[in-house]
């Protein structure tokens, strides 16, 4: 989608240092960081929140976790323990449409959160 931050961000239009890539998905450090360790998975199809997700895109999101696992054990919070979540819609806390995992680490996480 052409007015989508993120499809800018996978197909190239935008300039990212990625933490890794393949031709399903990217991540990225977030830009508005919440914790020490906060990056983005992110597919490179433009799947707009959790509730457009079909049995089709099983695999994708099993890729999507076992990247976040794999990103998290790289960037050292894996065993102290890290937060990942999908924000979905207004008041999940969503505000960019373009599905995407949040993983968070380096610190206590709150619960319930915010
Ligand atoms: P959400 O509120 O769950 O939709 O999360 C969107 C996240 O994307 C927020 O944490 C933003 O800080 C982050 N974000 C927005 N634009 C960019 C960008 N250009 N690069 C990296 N992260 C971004
Ligand atoms: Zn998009």
């Amino acid at each position: 989608m052409a007015d989508c931050v993120f499809c800018r961000i996978v197909s190239k239009q935008s300039a990212v240092e990625l933490l890794y890539e393949d031709d399903q998905m990217a991540a990225w450090s977030d830009i508005r960081p919440q914790a020490p360790v906060h990056f983005l998975v992110v597919p490179k199809l433009h799947i707009p929140t959790l509730l457009d997700l079909e049995k089709t895109s099983d695999p994708l999101i099993g890729n999507m976790m076992r990247c976040a696992v794999q990103l998290a054990k790289s960037k050292g919070i894996a065993q102290d323990g890290f937060r990942a979540v999908f924000n979905c819609n207004p008041l999940g806390g969503q505000t960019v449409f373009h599905l995407h995992l949040h993983v968070l680490g380096g610190r206590a996480m709150g619960w319930p959160p915010g």
